[in-house]
């Protein structure tokens, strides 16, 4: 028997993705802001360019998660994309 990925939407664009290709941003009971692991409000993102460098991304994950980001967590998030993909000229 297979089993029927889990599918979840992105926040930037909407699209429906397997949850194993997105990335997962939780804020986690206990811990705050998570990345991949922890219980509570998620929010996920595809691995398209177009979405996590999204300049709105901020402001559409605060709204997802309905908690406020300190910017130490947008570091965070852009290093964690930044090893997804390695682009050359990405212009940051
Ligand atoms: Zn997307």
């Amino acid at each position: 028997m297979e089993q029927s990925p889990v599918m979840r939407i992105c926040i930037s664009c909407k699209k429906t993705y397997d949850r194993k290709y997105l990335l997962k941003i939780t804020k986690d009971h206990k811990q705050g802001i998570m990345l991949h692991k922890g219980m509570g409000r998620s929010a996920y993102i595809c691995k398209s360019k177009k979405c996590y460098s999204d300049s709105k991304i901020k402001k559409k994950l605060q709204k997802a998660l309905k908690t406020f980001l300190e910017s130490e967590f947008i570091e965070i998030f852009e290093k964690e994309i930044s090893s997804y993909n390695y682009y050359p000229n990405k212009g940051i």
